[in-house]
């Protein structure tokens, strides 16, 4: 079994899903294909779930009108055959009725929820009516009959692999699934999602559930790059990577794939693979096991992070001083970074400014404490790159007129962090890209 999951862009457009549809019968291999809602439905719907939360009747009417209209005149496109068509309608038609049902009922975060989940509800069954156009037999299974989370709101694997083991055992003779990514059930049985982005971590929990020969993430781009084509001139594709360097760029900024994927297929010791819709014979970048390869790979930039330094002689030669300050974050539930520590002080970064100011006011009873705010961690990946020194003399050699704050160096064999304010993100990125990567 496979499992191939498709973007947003990758089903924006009925020619896209006709190049799915292709794409996902090219070989007859049994296939469970999860897709995200059409580009800007999720976006949409968030929009629309604000307007009714500030109980704005035109703007959310204004909203869901808008969206009607994208999809009247996508399955106009998409669906040829008259019947089908007027299927395609109904389908609609009953998705936006409850869109407008929402705005005569008070607005809870359950139902929240179930708003969010229509745009993957609504793409899996228009592009299985497209199937059904194009005579490609197929079954669609409901997510939210096997994707679930646990009462800490994560995602069950035991039980969602028990559960989809029963919803496939349903049809012996079929080789084509297709389902929904993003949405779940939680603890309590309620509508809920895996959060922005998260129908990558839909496909490497299904891939896990069922021992997947390989989780196929389809999206525009031909993989996963040494740099953010945004910002530098040339950029290439990285061939292979393993899943902690994966694991660390998807984390530390890099776009194409959510950090999350990551552990499900490496504990289930899937391949991940990042495919190009658009260039579909293009090799892509896989993640697996091994590395493939020493030495550099990729640096990627994360931005908005707040830096904390805390200061105290009375840490000189104590015990459970980290403690207390780790105590602290754990309080707030604000995961740190990156860390280091001299004898009288430790500095930290979060990414978050959720909790900032209770995190200091109780830091502050400890130590003496200083915040810098605008900080980018810039990331330097690569296999068994913080064993020797050579990676990290370039480096500084090229970047030599970046003002560095702080350095994390020797955490992993495969990862160099350093923090620089943000206003230097943009030369850091050009002068590694030439120094470590000579492009
Ligand atoms: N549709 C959801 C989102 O836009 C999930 C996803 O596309 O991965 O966040
Ligand atoms: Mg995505």
């Amino acid at each position: 079994m496979r499992v191939m999951k498709f973007g947003g862009t990758s089903v924006g457009k009925p020619e896209r899903m006709h190049q799915v549809s292709q794409l996902i019968t090219r070989d007859g291999e049994p296939t469970i294909v999860v897709l995200s809602a059409l580009s800007g439905t999720t976006n949409a719907l968030v929009e629309i779930s604000n307007s009714l939360a500030a109980q704005d009747k035109v703007g959310s009417t204004e909203k869901i009108d808008a969206l009607e209209k994208h999809y009247a005149l996508f399955i106009n496109d998409l669906i040829k055959d008259a019947s089908l068509k007027t299927k395609a309608g109904a389908i609609i038609k009953e998705h936006f009725e409850f869109l407008r049902i929402t705005q005569r009922i008070s607005l809870s975060d359950a139902l929240n929820k179930e708003i969010l989940a229509q745009g993957e509800l609504m793409s899996t069954k228009l592009f299985t009516l497209y199937l059904e156009q194009e005579k490609i037999e197929h079954a669609l299974i409901p997510a939210l009959d096997f994707m679930c989370l646990d009462i800490n709101d994560e995602p069950d694997l035991t039980l969602i692999e028990q559960k989809i083991k029963v919803v496939l055992a349903q049809y012996p003779a079929k080789k084509l699934f297709i389902t929904q990514g993003y949405i779940c059930r939680n603890a309590k049985g309620e509508v809920d999602n895996l959060k922005r982005g998260g129908s990558d971590y839909t496909a490497s929990l299904i891939a896990a559930a069922v021992q997947a020969s390989v989780c196929e993430i389809w999206t525009d781009i031909d993989g996963m790059h040494n740099n953010d084509p945004r910002v530098v001139d040339k950029t290439v594709a990285i061939e292979q990577l393993s899943f902690d360097e994966a694991a660390e760029l998807a984390y530390f900024g890099a776009k194409i794939l959510h950090p999350t994927c990551i552990w499900p297929a490496q504990q289930g010791n899937i391949p991940v693979k990042l495919l190009n819709t658009m260039q579909p014979s293009a090799a892509g970048t896989v993640i697996k096991k091994e590395a493939g390869s020493t030495g550099v790979k990729a640096v990627a930039a994360k931005d908005g992070i707040i830096a904390i330094k805390i200061k105290s002689s009375r840490m000189l030669l104590a015990y459970g001083f980290l403690r207390k300050i780790f105590e602290v974050f754990e309080k707030y539930k604000t995961p740190i970074d990156m860390v280091t520590t001299s004898e009288v002080a430790v500095s930290v970064t979060i990414d978050s400014d959720l909790h900032l100011d209770e995190i200091i006011t109780e830091l502050n009873n400890i130590a003496s404490i200083e915040v810098e705010k605008n900080q980018t961690i810039i990331s330097i990946v690569g296999n068994e790159i913080a064993k020797t020194d050579a990676v990290l003399k370039k480096l500084f050699g090229a970047i030599n007129e970046i003002p560095v704050t702080m350095v994390s160096y020797g955490g992993s064999h495969h990862n160099i962090s350093l923090l620089i304010p943000s206003e230097y993100k943009t030369k850091t990125l050009q002068l590694v890209n030439k120094g470590l990567f000579n492009l």
